[in-house]
């Protein structure tokens, strides 16, 4: 079927957890949706596969509710930096550890059977200058509205003129290099711990998360361009010798991460989502439920007939994972600070447990609703969006 067939209500371009999460959204709405992706799926990225428990709630609002069947779930949070260890649950139950292409294939079968109609292997192509129009398999497609869910390098972006950020103590030297892989425990060996470990090091942090019975995810980020995972995890002894006995599953694979915030995520029917949008450190682990927040407000938005909703609220949703990435971040650049600050925690754990119940938005100062009205099904499958 030639593409030019494929006109809708609504292009999303990015098919990656974003675009699919706002399909879904979407569709649950009524409108028609058409999802092109340059890659195929189960689409893999670097990431450390930890959903947290802000993150699992949006998704089962988007009726793919996730269980330990799909990976293993964590209680809570573990910082290790030296000799300093603090923990803490969190307080509205636990988060899940979820192999990337898992989730993929969860989110697409799931906008499947809603109805989402898919372009794989097809970029959406946008030439400089808002006349010129968006093509798929170099044929002009027609939408009522354009959702850019294409990631960090946002193509959708820069055509919109959307790039501008705002300079804030986040975003301030926040540019690093993140890694993962993916390893088998030894049988014979102790099961991890259940909970996602951040650990500091000489060379940057790692965090591993379990994803399995007996497969864990390492993950790491650098300031130093020129370093790699396993030097990162050199400079770690504990990680260093618990993972000498461990077998790699998958071969390391980088991206950068950054926290950005932009001053418009909108212009006229065009809407940035997900890491288009702005983003946080990958350190946060929020990135995937930011996303997911993002796709239930978004739908709401324009189910109400405009972007202004989203205009309005996506900020919110972005700025206490911001400031939690600020503090990351100073910790991370600022070794004494940090062995005070864990120290602090380890003697008033209460502390560490209320910063913990904030990130993950279960404590005072989320600062935004969770999605208003959204839990209400949709009165009727179709909302008319042409
Ligand atoms: C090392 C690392 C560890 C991380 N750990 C975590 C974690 O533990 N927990 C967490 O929640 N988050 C984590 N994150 C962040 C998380 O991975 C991102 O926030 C998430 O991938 C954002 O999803 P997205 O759909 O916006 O973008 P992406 O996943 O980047 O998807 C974008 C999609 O757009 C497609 N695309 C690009 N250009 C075009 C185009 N022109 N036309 C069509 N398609 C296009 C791409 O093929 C891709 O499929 C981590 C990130 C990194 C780098």
């Amino acid at each position: 079927m030639a593409l030019s067939n494929h006109n809708c209500d609504v292009l999303i371009a990015g098919g990656g957890p974003a675009g699919l999460a706002t399909a879904i959204a979407l569709r649950q709405q009524g409108a028609g949706v058409l999802v092109a992706d340059s890659q195929r799926p189960p689409i893999d990225k670097p990431c450390g596969e930890g959903l947290m428990p802000d993150g699992l709630r949006a998704l089962a609002q988007l009726g793919v509710p996730l269980d330990r069947g799909h990976g293993a779930e964590f209680a809570g949070i573990c910082f290790v930096s030296g000799q300093s260890r603090v923990s803490a649950d969190f307080p509205s139950g636990p988060g899940l550890g979820v192999r990337r292409t898992t989730l993929h294939q969860l989110l697409l079968d799931r906008a499947s059977q809603l109805g989402v109609r898919f372009s794989w292997n097809t970029p959406l192509v946008v030439k400089p200058g808002l006349n010129e129009k968006p093509s798929l398999a170099a044929e002009p497609i027609a939408f009522r509205w354009l959702i850019g869910a294409d990631g960090c390098s946002s193509r959708v972006r820069a055509w919109t003129g959307l790039e501008a950020v705002r300079q804030n103590l986040a975003s301030r030297g926040s540019r690093r290099f993140g890694f993962r892989a993916h390893y088998r425990l030894a049988s014979h060996s102790q099961p991890w711990p259940t909970h996602v470990e951040v650990h500091w090091g000489r060379l940057g942090q790692a965090y591993i998360t379990p994803i399995g019975p007996d497969e864990i995810c390492v993950s790491a980020m650098t300031r130093h361009p020129a370093t790699r995972l396993t030097e990162i995890l050199s400079a770690i002894p504990f990680l260093r010798d618990k993972l000498a006995a461990a077998t790699p599953t998958t071969h390391e694979r980088g991206a950068l991460t950054l926290t950005r915030r932009l001053h418009r995520v909108t212009g006229g029917n065009i809407a940035l989502i997900g890491d288009a949008s702005g983003s946080v450190d990958a350190i946060t682990g929020e990135g995937l439920a930011l996303a997911f927040r993002q796709a239930l407000l978004l739908a709401d938005s324009l189910a109400a007939g405009s972007l202004a909703l989203y205009q309005a609220r996506h900020a919110r949703i972005l700025a206490l994972p911001q400031r939690m990435a600020a503090l990351l971040l100073l910790l991370d650049r600022h070794p004494r600070l940090r062995s005070g600050t864990l120290r602090v925690f380890a003697a008033h754990p209460a502390l560490f447990r209320s910063l913990l119940a904030v990130h993950v938005g279960a404590g005072f100062g989320r600062g935004e609703p969770f999605i208003p009205g959204f839990s209400q099904p949709a009165k009727n499958s179709e909302v008319d969006l042409c």
